[in-house]
């Protein structure tokens, strides 16, 4: 952890508010008696899988995703002997299953040959594996069995009782776009798959699906950017708790007296008589390039533009509105949180908040609260 007084800015993490978001989702689940899974792959969507994890557990999550092995090892170990299933959704790659064994990790199976990975294991090996997920491709075209592949899987028991699934997952494409004709598509076609699979768990929703009528057919969600605050439901206000909140203190406030340039590329020109703030935050801490002369911070309470290009350690912003008294070495301005959500800071990046958070740097002062 790096020293508050050391690091150029503060990174804050509501695990309250992380807390909460899961329950928000879980109530919103539980009347048609599905299950509300965390997923926590990437480090916890960059904010420390190991506090995230624990915290979800606390609140009642018992089922976890990871994307990679390694993750999922990490999980196990900050889980401790906490009881939670852990899905890796790489699936098995060739040579791995000790891995999977040894840190109690399910693999979630998505092609044929981890299929075939799978029922080559030895009886010693399957007997230590949890039961695996069956991941289907229902639309997104990206990893998963497709409607062929799972169909003549489904038209042999054999091949289904050695794999003895627990769960059928699919993920959607176009879930943040609820009018989008894909979600209705891949929810006929994971319907039709996952009845042919009695008894099996069906997973059909990530954050946006759980505001979809379909994620009440099915027995578990897979919500992920939502618990860490991120709107879900990008056409509403957002139904969730912000959980990042990023500050910087003012370096420097500079007063210009006639018109002159800031920053690299002189790309933007400060009138005569305003006052730019620096702080130390820059593109080396995740903090996009992309918000030159675009994004905005909030400090006093008053928003204050992003000036001139966003540097690798170092941002200037126009804080002419904010009075002198405010706008001082040592004040704090807010780059993410509660009045600067991190969803409009996405939108001026030109990308979405899964990007900034996972990008979230690592010579911030992390504090979670
Ligand atoms: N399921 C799978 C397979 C994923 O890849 C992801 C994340 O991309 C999720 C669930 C969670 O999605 P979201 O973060 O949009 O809730």
């Amino acid at each position: 952890m790096i020293d508050r007084r050391a690091a150029g800015a503060i990174l804050t993490i509501d695990l309250d508010a992380l807390a909460s978001n899961w329950r928000r989702l879980a109530d919103r689940l539980a009347p048609s008696g599905t299950e509300c899974a965390g997923v926590v792959k990437a480090d916890g969507y960059g904010l420390g899988v190991a506090p995230v994890a624990r915290t979800l557990h606390a609140a009642g999550c018992r089922t976890f995703f990871v994307a990679q092995i390694s993750e999922g090892i990490a999980l196990r170990a900050a889980l401790a002997e906490r009881p939670a299933a852990v899905f890796v959704l790489c699936g098995l790659l060739p040579g791995t299953a000790d891995l999977f064994a040894a840190h109690r990790l399910a693999p979630a199976l998505s092609t044929p040959e981890q299929i075939a990975e799978w029922r080559g294991l030895s009886a010693e090996l399957r007997a230590a594996l949890p039961a695996p997920a069956l991941h289907l491709d229902t639309g997104m075209r990206r990893l998963g069995l497709t409607a062929a592949e799972a169909e003549s899987l489904l038209a042999d028991p054999t091949a289904l009782a050695d794999i003895a699934p627990a769960t059928v997952m699919t993920h959607l494409a176009c879930a943040d776009e609820p009018e989008h004709p894909l979600n209705a598509e891949q929810y006929d076609l994971f319907a039709r798959l996952h009845a042919a699979l009695p008894g099996v768990r069906g997973s059909w929703a990530n954050s946006s699906g759980v505001f979809l009528d379909g994620a009440a057919a099915f027995e578990q969600a897979r919500p992920g950017v939502a618990l860490y605050g991120v709107n879900p439901t990008p056409h509403l206000p957002n139904p969730m708790a912000p959980v990042v909140r990023l500050e910087a203190p003012i370096l420097q406030v500079r007063r210009i007296d006639a018109a002159e340039s800031v920053g690299y590329g002189a790309s933007h020109v400060m009138a005569a008589g305003s006052r730019v703030a620096t702080v130390g935050v820059g593109y080396a801490d995740g903090f996009s390039r992309a918000l030159s002369n675009r994004g905005y911070g909030v400090l006093a309470g008053t928003r204050v533009p992003i000036v001139g290009r966003v540097s690798m350690d170092l941002t200037t912003l126009d804080v002419t509105r904010v009075p002198a008294s405010e706008a001082r070495p040592g004040a704090m301005i807010q780059l993410i949180g509660p009045d600067m959500p991190i969803d409009e800071v996405a939108a001026h990046a030109g990308t979405i908040a899964y990007e900034l958070l996972t990008q979230l740097g690592r010579r911030y002062h992390r504090v979670y609260v």
